[in-house]
């Protein structure tokens, strides 16, 4: 086991630099054994005079194999693909995982939310296939492939059996989307029956299945769905445990692991002080899990867990960002949390 992991740190736009150096200074204070190595992507390449996805960004991630990620701006409209969907496609970081709980200290409409969203990261319409047919006339490729629907199903399953998760559910359309829906459905229904027939599963038409979700979020478990829905769906579901700020992520692909939040790069609030650096945080512990499970290694597993109890001491503390109700900035909740760090 290295004395040290390496990752790359990728710390994005807007208000990825802040949030990123509050959970480097927490990750530092709670002797987490990694070094990490800044690369850039998105607005903040362009500004050092590289690509908007540069080579040197993913190489790093292909020679580490894993990375901690601020949010990248993806101008809209003509011009630039999304650098972070060309990031997941490049380094075929095809399940995103997205934990979203509720949190001692943060009210909300339900206190006992525990869902994942288990997303179909590569497809979709996210395949960037896109014609003009003729002026005023465009057409957007909805992709499905029985390899991609077929390896997230497996993934998904895999992660319920081991996590103990109660319930598979898949979102869909397929009522309408006979074909893209109905093979995703097809390959999910057939890993399920062929090697998981004890996980319960259900499916879900998707504009149903919001009514539910926002009615009672308990009823479901773990959410399985493909890209642009599994998009919505974490934001939506966000909005139940208190916003962008506390929802993180991991992008996984079979070699490389992305760990960053489900927000953006929030415009709106960057260079003020006041972003809420804790969905990158728990995307950092994460990754500090992924390394304790990936490398068999207690210190990364024991500053995981110094950093979830220390934040979650700090909320019911009441010691908490503007987004949840409190009167802290960024730097104030980091310092926050390095201080109940055990
Ligand atoms: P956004 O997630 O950046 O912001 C939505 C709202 O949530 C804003 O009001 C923002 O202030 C708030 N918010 C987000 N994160 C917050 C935090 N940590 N603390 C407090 N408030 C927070 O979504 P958007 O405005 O639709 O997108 C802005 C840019 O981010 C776009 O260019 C988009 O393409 C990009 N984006 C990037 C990623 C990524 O890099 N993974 C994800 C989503 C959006």
């Amino acid at each position: 086991m290295p004395t040290t992991h390496q990752a790359v740190l990728i710390p994005g736009d807007g208000i990825g630099p802040a949030v990123s150096a509050a959970v480097l200074k927490i990750l530092k204070a709670a002797n987490a054994p990694v070094d990490f190595h800044e690369h850039h992507a998105g607005l903040a390449a362009l500004d050092h005079g590289e690509d908007l996805l540069p080579q040197s960004t993913i190489d790093a991630v292909r020679r580490h194999h894993v990375a901690l990620k601020g949010p990248c701006t993806t101008p809209v409209g003509k011009g630039f693909s999304s650098v972070n969907v060309q990031l997941r496609k490049k380094l075929d970081l095809y399940a995103a995982i997205r934990p979203v709980r509720s949190l001692p200290g943060v009210p909300t409409r339900f206190q006992d939310v525990d869902l994942v969203i288990f997303r179909e990261n590569t497809e979709g319409l996210y395949s960037g296939v896109e014609n003009e047919i003729t002026s005023g006339v465009v057409t957007s490729l909805k992709i499905a492939t029985r390899t991609a629907c077929t390896r997230i199903a497996k993934r998904a399953f895999v992660y319920a059996k081991r996590r103990g998760r109660k319930k598979v559910t898949v979102f869909h359309k397929a009522n309408i989307l006979k074909l893209s829906d109905g093979l995703f459905l097809d390959c999910v229904q057939q890993v399920h029956d062929n090697q998981f027939p004890d996980i319960p599963y259900q499916t879900q038409i998707i504009d149903a299945g919001c009514m539910k979700i926002v009615q009672d979020p308990t009823q479901f478990d773990l959410l399985l769905m493909e890209n642009l829905y599994g998009d919505v769906i974490s934001d939506l579901t966000a909005g139940l445990v208190g916003g962008l700020g506390v929802v993180p992520g991991s992008n996984l692909g079979d070699t490389d692991a992305v760990f960053e939040a489900v927000h953006g790069s929030a415009p709106d609030i960057a260079g003020k002080g006041i972003a809420n650096p804790l969905a990158l945080l728990m995307s950092a512990v994460m990754m500090l899990n992924h390394l304790a499970e990936t490398h068999h290694d207690d210190r990364c597993q024991q500053a995981a867990n110094a950093i979830k109890n220390a934040y979650n001491q700090a909320l019911q503390d009441n010691q908490k960002t503007g987004d949840l109700g409190g009167t802290l900035g960024t730097d104030g909740f980091a310092d926050a949390v390095i201080e109940r760090l055990a």
